[in-house]
């Protein structure tokens, strides 16, 4: 078989950093995708939560093509209207003033960081910040990502990680107050954790977090790289807390397929922080990212997804409720808008491979969590589907 094929040349030349599902994709279609073999998988993944509008959008595809044939890439050495256009969507949907696109969410990660370490700076001209980020966060990969993220397996082959970073619990505002100090420049964290097992944040500790940096000068960075851009019922998710931070990170869904990510801040931080040479990227904002982010935002708002976010949410939760109600392996249901999960008292992996053999993309979060994130465009027909074939799998264990 061509797939196999395939898999085998995979394994002898792209490193082995992942172990993955034994199925080469070969295109998609609305909320499904095709493997090489013709096999039919419903997608409640969407490529790790970027697939908003699912695959082969025509609107989002055609504005694609048109600009690969008319330009690409220019550096960030001149100016370019797709990117332009892009940042003052970006801003006009958050309500923040000033972007910086990058190529991932690590990157925009990395970049609230530096932008929270030279704001400290300029007030004191001290190095010796320090970040407080939460327990089981997960803000990416490379070493300044990694400092702030607080899972001890993915960390610790790689310490000492960079800055003075220290960990407080997620939803315990008392151990958040415990590690502040004069010398905190930011508290980072995830207004809902993915990764870590889908807990949204409680309006308490979000808005007490809020506090804590008015009272002492202190940055909030919201990560939204999985939870933002409409997953959550309101564009961003911290919108619908009634909290604005003072740094968000985007990426994932922010250009539903081409490798973009941006952090985003109030016009007061980007007078005191980052400055002409303090930061840069080749790629990053390149007229072909920049004509993906702002036709994103177009189809958005003319297709009101937010909106049919918030009114198909309420119908995967009751779904999900129902699969509690009926098995006992399902301990817990957490979770806000379209990003859902269920914690299990069985290997959520072993659920996940079982799913994938029905044809449904189910991924886990964290050892016992099946986490739910379709694109944004489902509807209730495929909220049906995935329930019918996840009771044949519920059904094994
Ligand atoms: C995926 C993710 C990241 C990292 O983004 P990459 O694009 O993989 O670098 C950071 N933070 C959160 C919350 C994420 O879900």
């Amino acid at each position: 078989m061509e797939a196999n094929r395939l898999m085998d040349q995979a394994e002898r030349h792209i490193l082995h950093t992942y172990n993955r599902y034994p199925v080469v994709f070969d295109h998609g279609e609305g909320v499904y995708l095709y493997d090489t073999e013709g096999k039919k998988y419903l997608d409640f993944a969407a490529g790790i939560a970027v697939q908003a509008l699912g695959y082969a959008d025509q609107e989002y595809n055609q504005a694609l093509k048109e600009q690969v044939d008319k330009l690409m890439h220019t550096s960030n050495l001149y100016y370019n209207q797709p990117c332009i256009e892009a940042a003052e969507k970006l801003c006009a949907a958050s309500g923040l003033d000033r972007a910086f696109f990058t190529n991932s969410g690590t990157e925009a990660v990395e970049g609230a960081i530096k932008t929270a370490k030279k704001y400290a700076y300029e007030k004191d001209g001290c190095t010796d910040h320090e970040i407080i980020a939460m327990n089981h966060s997960f803000h990416g990969r490379s070493l300044g990502a990694l400092a702030v993220t607080g899972t001890a397996h993915y960390r610790e082959p790689f310490e000492p990680l960079p800055g003075i970073v220290k960990f407080a619990d997620y939803n315990d505002l008392d151990s958040v107050k415990a590690l502040v100090n004069d010398k905190t420049c930011a508290i980072i964290l995830e207004t809902v954790q993915g990764e870590g097992g889908i807990y949204p944040a409680e309006e308490g500790f979000l808005k007490g977090i809020r506090q804590i940096c008015d009272d002492k000068d202190i940055l909030l960075i919201l990560d939204e790289i999985q939870c933002g851009m409409g997953r959550c019922n309101t564009m961003f998710a911290w919108q619908g807390y009634g909290v604005r931070p003072d740094l968000m990170t985007c990426a994932k869904a922010l250009g539903c397929g081409v490798p973009v990510g941006a952090f985003v801040m109030t016009e007061r931080v980007a007078q005191a922080s980052l400055k002409p040479g303090d930061h840069g990227t080749t790629y990053g904002g390149n007229p072909f990212a920049g004509a993906a982010v702002s036709k994103v935002f177009d189809i958005f708002k003319e297709r009101r997804l937010t909106e049919h976010v918030a009114e198909l949410s309420v119908y995967l939760e009751e779904t999900l409720e129902q699969l509690k109600s009926e098995y006992d392996c399902i301990s817990a249901r957490r979770g806000r808008g379209l990003m859902q999960g269920l914690e299990l008292a069985v290997p959520a992996g072993e659920v996940s491979s079982k799913a994938f053999a029905q044809g449904l993309l189910i991924i886990t979060a964290g050892t016992n969590v099946l986490r739910f994130v379709p694109p944004l465009v489902i509807e209730k027909e495929h909220i049906d589907e995935m329930k019918e074939k996840l009771k044949i799998v519920l059904d094994c264990f």
